[in-house]
């Protein structure tokens, strides 16, 4: 194999690239219009756009794909995850176009494909399922009484569901024919088929998964298990290796029936099978197989030291397995984060934006799975997820404390992200005892608590947020250098400004007083302040002898804001004056605000012309010209150039 096409995007088309180059094998990348500057797009060897924005007509449009495959002269396709990943009638026309599907034989795909069908061929080999019906009878009454025979509360799935779509939760028999109708509407639309499975509920479950590999020669080995039961809407947020609950006889179980179900699909590369474990019974029950490499792979590979990539387009190729089940021994502890661009407060709606800033700090043992830099777009086309934070520590307290470290250094600016939800979670003592199933978010962590930082966080926001904009200005202006120590005059008055944290007003006053220091206040609470750094992106601050680093981003009326201590704050600047005005007085010219003197345009004894200007002043961000309205003389001038006057000092005089 010299050449692959990878025809998925984002994070995992620059993880697959980071495999081939390390094993010498060319990159090809495709990419649709949204994508056209996406790192991933860059990193590859070569990249091919494909289409438009949307899914459909560009990274779900097999043909196209394979077409360009032809063209480029790839020897084989490797799908990542989601898209066509999991389309049995793609890998089967990848082999008939000549062209090696990196995933499992299409068989097993599509057995799989089926939630019915998979459960009934897992049953058949032994491998414990949960207790229901998947049968083809659908009317309503048969499956009304299905699951009245389960006895309730009970599951409804979508037989061809994914990505927790088309699942109701039903308590009893009056919600039954509702939730019915509500989930098969769901599947018809996101799956083209309504076809329900009913399974027993387990109120208290976790979501327990083995990565599985199979070769072509029938060897098939589990890679250990991934613990994912902290979740929202059916969907992972947190994955972890190994599980808490895990003991080594459970493992062994468990892991023989995950062999055993890789054997009944003659399983042939990366899969993961997924188990729900009753935390009640101690029992384990099959929910589905995974047929391609999911998104919590590093896990799996931080803590056996194996490369799934390489071993997937090892298995591609025909190679045997390099491994044997004794050989894998799973060290340390590897916990995985996923970093959304959603709204967990809004319950957990994706939103979409510019990562203005995105930097992730230097900490030995984590490893950052992305394809965001600086000004990234999340687009309403794609999945919203940003990043996958991954460490790995001797033990899981370590790495619970390194993750923690990880998320509150971030510098992830811009737009709304999960990273606070994230730490939320990380705080939580049960999480950290590893006491919780999958209603753990639910039912254990208070969404409110991210809804507003505290008021001294808040004000620290707001000083750093008008220094930064003093500074810039300062650095616009020209006049001063990085620092201010050279400017002598004190300002006579407050300066004042006013920032909008959502709806509440943050009210700020300020007065430069010798060298660095400024004294503040902010909504009536002073602060002694001190500017103590500036450099790109970051400002140094001494508050009340605290020293803070703030990360700033300043876009418009928009300051975003980042501190380790208190994470992100987005502040909105309120624009005191509205429009550069030109002031137009006679006689006696006064300084309209409190202001430094930027320039000074005239000298004593010039004559003038109505409209001239006189001296340039600049006050917050406004520099306002002041001009003669008549003819004259300039008779005196009171002012030098970079002092700073308050409101009404007399500048000069034009007789
Ligand atoms: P599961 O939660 O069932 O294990 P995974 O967590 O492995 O599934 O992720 C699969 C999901 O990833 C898909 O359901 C889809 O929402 C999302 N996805 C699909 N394609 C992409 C992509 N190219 N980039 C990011 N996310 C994707
Ligand atoms: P999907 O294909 O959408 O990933 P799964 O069958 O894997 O569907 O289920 C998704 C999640 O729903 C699981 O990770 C688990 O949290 C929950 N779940 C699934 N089946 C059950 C069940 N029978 N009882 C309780 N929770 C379940
Ligand atoms: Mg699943």
């Amino acid at each position: 194999m010299d050449t692959i096409l990878i025809a998925n995007r984002g994070e995992i088309a620059v993880r697959i690239i980071r495999t081939c180059r390390k094993m010498g094998i060319k990159s090809v990348a495709v990419f649709s219009e949204a994508d056209r500057h996406a790192p991933f797009v860059a990193v590859a060897d070569l990249a091919v756009f494909i289409g438009e924005s949307a899914p459909s007509a560009s990274y779900l449009d097999g043909d196209k794909i394979i077409e360009t495959a032809q063209k480029v002269g790839a020897d084989a396709i490797h799908p990542g995850y989601g898209f066509l990943s999991e389309n049995a009638d793609f890998a089967k026309k990848c082999a008939a176009a000549g062209l090696i599907f990196i995933g499992p034989n299409a068989e097993a795909i599509a057995a799989m494909g089926s939630k019915s069908k998979a459960k009934a061929l897992m049953a058949a080999h032994n491998v414990p399922i949960v207790p229901g019906y998947q049968g083809e009878d659908q009317s309503e009454e048969r499956l009304a009484a299905e699951a009245t025979e389960i006895g309730f509360p009970i599951l409804l799935k979508a037989t061809a569901g994914g990505g927790g779509k088309g699942m109701r939760i039903v308590e009893n028999e009056a919600q039954f024919q509702k939730a019915l109708q509500a989930a098969q509407r769901e599947a018809q639309s996101a799956f083209g088929n309504a076809e329900m499975i009913v399974e027993k509920y387990i109120a208290s479950g976790r979501h327990i998964e083995f990565q599985i590999f199979g070769d072509k020669h029938g060897n098939a080995v589990h890679l250990l298990e991934r613990e994912c039961t902290i979740q929202r809407r059916y969907q992972k947020v947190i994955e972890e290796s190994p599980s808490p609950v895990m003991s080594a006889e459970l493992r062994e179980r468990m892991g023989k029936a995950a062999v055993d179900a890789a054997k009944a699909l003659n399983y042939d590369n990366a899969g993961t099978v997924e188990f729900i474990y009753d935390d009640k019974s101690g029992e384990f029950y099959f929910l589905e197989v995974n047929t391609r490499l999911q998104v919590e792979h590093p896990v799996t590979e931080e803590v056996t030291g194996l490369d799934l990539v390489q071993m997937q387009i090892e298995s591609a190729q025909g190679l045997p397995l390099s491994i044997k089940q004794a050989e894998v021994i799973g060290k340390g502890y590897a916990l995985e984060v996923r970093l959304y661009a959603e709204d967990a407060a809004n319950d957990f709606l994706p939103v979409t934006g510019v990562i203005e800033r995105f930097e992730v700090p230097a900490v030995e043992g984590l490893r950052v799975e992305t394809a965001v830099e600086n000004q990234s777009k999340i687009t309403m086309f794609y999945d919203p997820m940003i990043a996958k934070l991954i460490v790995w520590d001797k033990n899981r307290a370590g790495a619970h404390r390194k993750m923690k470290y990880v998320l509150r250094h971030l510098v992830c600016l811009g737009m709304t992200t999960n990273k606070d939800f994230l730490l939320l979670l990380l705080n939580h003592p049960d999480l950290l005892s590893g006491n919780y199933n999958t209603h753990f978010i639910k039912e254990k962590i208070d969404l409110a608590t991210l809804q507003r930082p505290p008021a001294p966080h808040l004000a620290k926001a707001c000083i750093a947020a008008t220094l930064w904009d003093w500074q810039q200005r300062n650095e616009r202006r020209g006049v001063l250098a990085a620092m201010p120590s050279g400017w002598r005059n004190s300002w006579y008055d407050y300066q004042q400004e006013t920032f909008l944290y959502e709806a509440e007003i943050c009210r700020v006053k300020y007065r430069f007083e010798t060298e660095n220091q400024f004294l503040f206040w902010v909504n009536d609470v002073s602060f002694q302040v001190r500017l103590t750094a500036v450099e790109s992106g970051k400002i140094q601050v001494e508050i009340d002898e605290m020293v803070y680093l703030f990360n700033m981003v300043n876009n418009g009326q928009h300051f975003f804001i980042h501190q380790e201590h208190f994470g992100n704050i987005t502040l909105v600047q309120k624009e005191r004056f509205p429009a550069k005005v030109v002031e137009k007085v006679k006689g006696g010219f006064d300084a309209p605000m409190p202001a430094q003197i930027i320039k000074i345009l005239v000298e004593t004894g010039q004559k003038v012309k109505a409209g001239d200007g006189l001296i340039v002043l600049s006050s917050m961000k406004m520099e306002n010209t002041i001009c003669t309205e008549e003819d004259g003389v300039v008779e005196e001038i009171f002012v030098m150039e970079g002092a700073s006057v308050e409101a009404g000092f007399l500048l000069l005089k034009v007789g």
